[in-house]
């Protein structure tokens, strides 16, 4: 079944040209290929739609503990001197640096720990023991490391000249009383949290996960609790894409798979479209029975793009009906996954209240030569090891996007750029490393 015409096209700048415009339906030829969307003008349509959606996000207080993932709400300033006293960062002793040059020995008359006050006043001919994180006495302008000294009884001799400042943070250096310790759209990771813990922030204003809703469609697909048929497979893909979300720093709201009928599919998105994303696995190829997009259309949905220049993930499905952002990606387990992560968690990342994270790209070295067929972008399953002649990647053998059990040796995707057919071994490849493995 031909589904050209069948939506309708809000188009973004990057497919306005009418030449364009349901290209999908259009391109089993590859000399089509050229007009279809690249994945990265595809994941700018995506960020754009997401902003223009997003408006003020909803926000939560949130004990420390739990914020972890959050995207922060509000300012959090220092609530004084950071650091509080001038800092010792060695083990040693402190000194005025004149008097510790190479060869030189002071009298230590005493210690200063972590936490302790300073009391004793440095005298001139003296040093003091001093720990890391203990205040520096007021007279001391330098710490020699413990390293380079030698001590006998109470006289400590010094190895190297001493420079002023050394081994010193000085008050105040790393922020003042209400300077901005961290500012509102910073997604709160492990030290973000440790720089609210550190100025006394127990609570901190975040904006609420995006809710996301998964719904996988499919006659064939089975509750991962019932024993399938011999022709049916498990729902795995609400699985992969719960986890995802989660990953992402969302919220995954699963429901019942859909069957690939009108009326299942439209009372099933409409639940979905109660949520801030809905994202939705299988029914947006060109058969007889993938019907999302027509669905979709029938509520009111409005299209940014239904296919892209990659493979697998082609048919990919964006849009938006109402207040609620789509996706619909191709159902075989690999196409899901890699789309989910080219696509929709630039859009969670916005409706988290904070900026689209950018695909971590890395480079490596191809081990082992390859052949693809030119016009798509290919996310080939591999792994990148780093030895020490620098990175390395090999494609994995895989059956195709199908071929879920591929992905779990895989710690990253080679990225083919569509113009490359061949590519030889020891060449620099493009490498998208597994959301949730590098
Ligand atoms: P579709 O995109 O609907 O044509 O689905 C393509 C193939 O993906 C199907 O034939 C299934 O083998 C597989 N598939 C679809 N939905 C799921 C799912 N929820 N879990 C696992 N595999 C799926
Ligand atoms: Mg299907």
């Amino acid at each position: 079944m031909r589904k050209v015409g069948s939506v309708s096209w809000q188009l973004g700048a990057a497919c306005c040209d009418p030449m364009r415009r349901g290209l999908r339906r259009d391109c089993a030829c590859d000399r089509m290929l050229s007009y279809m969307l690249s994945y990265t003008d595809a994941r700018r349509l995506v960020i754009t739609q997401s902003k223009a959606l997003a408006g003020v996000r909803p926000t939560l207080n949130l004990p420390i503990a739990q914020a972890l993932g959050y995207v922060l709400a509000q300012e959090v300033r220092c609530d004084r001197e950071y650091p509080p006293f001038r800092r010792s960062t060695r083990d040693g002793y402190a000194v005025h640096s004149s008097e510790a040059k190479a060869g030189q020995a002071l009298r230590c008359v005493g210690e200063i720990k972590a936490g302790d006050t300073v009391s004793q006043a440095l005298t001139s001919g003296t040093c003091v023991q001093i720990m890391t994180g203990a205040a520096v006495p007021p007279e001391a302008d330098a710490v020699v490391m413990i390293e380079f000294t030698r001590r006998e009884n109470d006289t400590v001799t010094f190895e190297r000249a001493t420079q002023a400042g050394q081994n010193i943070v000085s008050r105040g250096s790393e922020g003042h009383a209400g300077d901005l310790a961290l500012q509102p759209g910073l997604r709160l990771g492990y030290a973000e949290l440790a720089v609210a813990a550190q100025v006394g922030a127990t609570t901190l204003c975040c904006h609420k996960k995006p809710r996301v809703a998964i719904l996988s469609t499919g006659d064939e697909v089975v509750p991962i609790s019932e024993t399938p048929g011999p022709f049916h497979i498990r729902n795995s893909n609400t699985v992969s894409l719960a986890a995802l979300v989660q990953l992402a720093g969302g919220e995954p709201v699963p429901l019942v798979n859909a069957l690939d009928r009108v009326d299942d599919l439209s009372a099933k998105m409409e639940q979905g479209l109660r949520e801030d994303i809905l994202v939705l696995s299988g029914g947006v190829s060109m058969g007889k029975y993938d019907l999302v997009e027509s669905v979709l259309k029938g509520m009111g949905a409005d299209f940014f793009f239904d296919a892209v220049a990659i493979r697998p993930g082609k048919p990919s499905v964006f849009g938006r009906c109402g207040k609620t952002l789509v996706f619909g990606l191709p159902g075989n387990p690999v196409s899901t996954m890699v789309t989910f992560q080219l696509f929709a968690i630039a859009a969670m990342d916005i409706l988290s209240g904070g900026e689209a994270r950018p695909l971590p790209l890395l480079e490596a070295a191809l081990a082992e030569a390859l052949c693809e067929k030119p016009g798509l972008t290919h996310f080939l399953p591999a792994r990148v090891e780093w030895p020490a002649s620098g990175a390395q990647v090999r494609v994995l053998r895989w059956q195709g996007s199908g071929d879920i059990s591929a992905l779990t040796g895989a710690n990253c995707f080679v990225v083919v750029p569509a113009d490359r057919a061949e590519i030889a071994a020891g060449e620099k490849v493009s490498v998208l490393p597994r959301f949730d493995v590098l």
